[in-house]
């Protein structure tokens, strides 16, 4: 495994060509982009996207999102490009948005899992979109990390997660967004957000009409979305989840675990902990909250923290993409 950094404002040709051969012959390339670092490979090559699901460990149920250039790109991988892909593509892309429709068969069964439809989105981010347009691919790209683990929003996370399972890993430094993009699935005549992130209904309705309930659109009442019912984005700590209003238990809990022996942190926004633990404040703004989660939880990890108690967040739309990481990470 090598990584070469690159200047995301000065781009340097030599790094993304040499990523770019790497994929057109099936290898595997760890590229930044807005949201989290991406394991990327040729989405049109299923030997290579197999790579992919081997280096992660990855379920071959859960499919990938494949990324493109731009909306004339992604309209050639789909079946039905309604009118409600136009106006979400014009209004977000670039961005952390990804839309779910029906596929073009030239999109291996391997990258959508054996579904009908493909998940897409155009990355904001100047170095993942150089190496689209270097590559002249679509890239499948889900996070670079091992399967149920932290996805990672440094070059340095996605290193100790894969190391010698990706060839090359192109460094520019944190991501901004620091989540994982928000999922809408388009096949049904309505809408619904299958995962959320940092755009929100808030977002999208004024741009598409409300929103439905995911299982209202798709009748798949048994599964809401692939891949998104297991526990997931966890750090290898314990993560434990407490209201607001229990500032409290949260020290009484600290004390009683760090008189047992563990060594334990905890995640406030407004609880002032004076407990024995670590304690790290959080910013009360979503965006900025979002960005630090991951990169936190990766730091508590390397210092050998085994719990994490943390201060459950805010209800109501803003929250969403950050209120959803942490209970999954918090699932046992
Ligand atoms: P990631 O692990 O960040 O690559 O995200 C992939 C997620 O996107 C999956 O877990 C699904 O929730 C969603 N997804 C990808 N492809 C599809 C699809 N064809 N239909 C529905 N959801 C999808
Ligand atoms: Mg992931």
């Amino acid at each position: 495994m090598r990584v070469i950094p690159i200047n995301d404002a000065a781009i340097e040709e030599t790094a993304i060509e040499e990523a770019a051969e790497i994929l057109r012959r099936g290898g595997l390339v760890a590229f930044p982009t807005e949201t989290v670092y991406g394991l990327g490979a040729n989405a049109l090559d299923a030997s290579a996207v197999a790579r992919i699901f081997a280096a992660k460990g990855r379920p071959s149920y859960n499919p990938l999102i494949v990324h493109v250039p731009n909306e004339a790109a992604a309209r050639e991988l789909v079946s039905d490009w309604p009118e409600s892909a136009s106006r979400l593509a014009r209004a977000f892309w670039p961005g952390p948005l990804t839309l779910v429709l029906p596929k073009q068969p030239a999109i291996p069964d391997i990258v959508t899992a054996g579904l009908d439809s493909v998940a897409l989105r155009v990355p904001a981010h100047p170095v993942a979109l150089a190496l689209l347009r270097a590559t002249r691919l679509p890239l499948a790209a889900p996070s670079a990390n091992r399967s149920m683990a932290l996805s990672p929003t440094t070059a340095q996370h996605v290193a100790r997660s894969l190391g010698d399972r990706v060839e090359l890993i192109l460094d520019a430094g944190p991501t901004t967004v620091g989540i994982e993009s928000t999922v809408v699935d388009l096949r049904g005549p309505q809408p619904s957000i299958l995962r959320p992130g940092l755009l929100g209904a808030r977002e999208i309705e004024p741009v598409v009409g409300t929103l439905a309930t995911p299982n209202e659109t798709t009748g798949d009442a048994a599964r809401p979305a692939p891949g998104m019912l297991d526990r997931h984005y966890a750090p290898r700590a314990q993560l434990r989840l407490f209201a607001a209003s229990e500032a409290a238990s949260i020290a009484r809990e600290g004390a009683a675990l760090v008189a047992r022996g563990a060594r334990v942190a905890a995640l406030v926004l407004e609880a002032s902990a004076s407990a024995p633990v670590e304690v790290v404040q959080m910013p009360a703004d979503p965006a900025r909250y979002a960005q630090r989660l991951y990169a936190t939880l990766h730091d508590l990890d390397e210092s050998g923290f085994n719990v994490v108690l943390v201060e459950r967040v805010p209800d109501g739309d803003a929250w969403a993409g950050v209120r959803d990481r942490l209970e999954r990470a918090s699932r046992p």
